[in-house]
């Protein structure tokens, strides 16, 4: 059989990072994704590569349809065929009302976290699927419980573009279930990463707000990832695990 492959989407830092790890650790062959930060991804890599496992680091900008072929092309030419992808690149921007966001910032949001989602998605399920030669596989995104709570007062921008991939992930988990391919999310809490710096709360986790009292991991939401993507959850699809203390 072949070695199972995953492609993980801004998996140089954060929760992408911790499942790059685990995933390398199952014996996944790993595509770390970096947008920027070259010297972290190299570290994720060379990390799964000292504890036995196989990756390679990748960059490219999800929110760029050109990037994210190649990314896909680097793949099949490296790693061989794609078994499964993470669509966990994402991200937030300065805290503040929907009345004062600009046309720009809306841009960002939606580009990154929801087409970038989407064409990732797309080109997963290209190479995946039974319909087009491929073995079938799973797709997890990364939503979050945003898309459930709305995000006021700071970034109901953020939280739409999660309710997003909510709906897609409903609505391309029936469309491809024929095709051999389940489709699934996790939905994190406040997870600690470097995320809430550039939310303008660096410190963020507001424990009050959290029934368990305390933020989350990043290695606690990979445990969810790779059950979903694993054989274990081979009934399930089109669902979410929330990764969030109870909140
Ligand atoms: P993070 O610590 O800020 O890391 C973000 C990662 O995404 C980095 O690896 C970054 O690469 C990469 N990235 C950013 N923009 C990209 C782009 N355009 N193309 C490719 N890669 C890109 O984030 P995180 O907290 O781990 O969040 C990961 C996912 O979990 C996001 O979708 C986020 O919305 C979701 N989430 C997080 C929380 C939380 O509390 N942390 C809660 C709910 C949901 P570089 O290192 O190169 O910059």
């Amino acid at each position: 059989m072949h070695q199972p492959v995953v492609l993980i989407t801004g998996a140089s830092r954060g929760i992408g990072a911790a499942t790059a790890l685990l995933a390398g650790a199952r014996g996944y062959a790993v595509c770390v994704n970096y947008v920027n930060n070259k010297a972290a991804a190299d570290a994720v890599v060379d990390a799964i590569i000292i504890g036995g496992g196989k990756a390679i680091a990748v960059a490219a900008d999800v929110a760029v349809e050109s990037d994210v072929i190649s990314l896909f092309e680097t793949v099949d030419a490296k790693l061989g065929p794609l078994t499964a992808l993470v669509n966990n690149a994402g991200i937030l921007e300065k805290q503040m009302q929907l009345a004062q966001m600009d046309v720009a910032r809306l841009q960002r949001i939606f580009t990154t976290n929801i087409i970038g989602s989407f064409i990732c998605a797309r080109e997963a399920v290209k190479r995946m699927s039974t319909n087009s030669g491929g073995s079938g596989g799973a797709i997890v995104n990364v939503s979050s419980v945003a898309a459930r709570i709305g995000g006021a007062g700071e970034y109901v921008d953020y939280a739409a573009s999660k309710g997003a991939i909510d709906t897609m992930t409903i609505g391309l988990a029936k469309e491809v279930i024929d095709q051999g391919i389940r489709v699934n999310a996790v939905r994190p809490g406040v997870i600690y990463t470097d995320i809430h710096a550039s939310g303008g709360e660096a410190g963020r986790v507001v424990k009050d707000s959290i029934p368990m009292r305390r933020g989350g991991r990043a290695d606690e939401v990979a445990q969810a990832i790779l059950w979903l993507l694993s054989d274990q959850a081979s009934y399930s699809t089109g669902t979410f695990i929330d990764v969030a203390g109870g909140r």
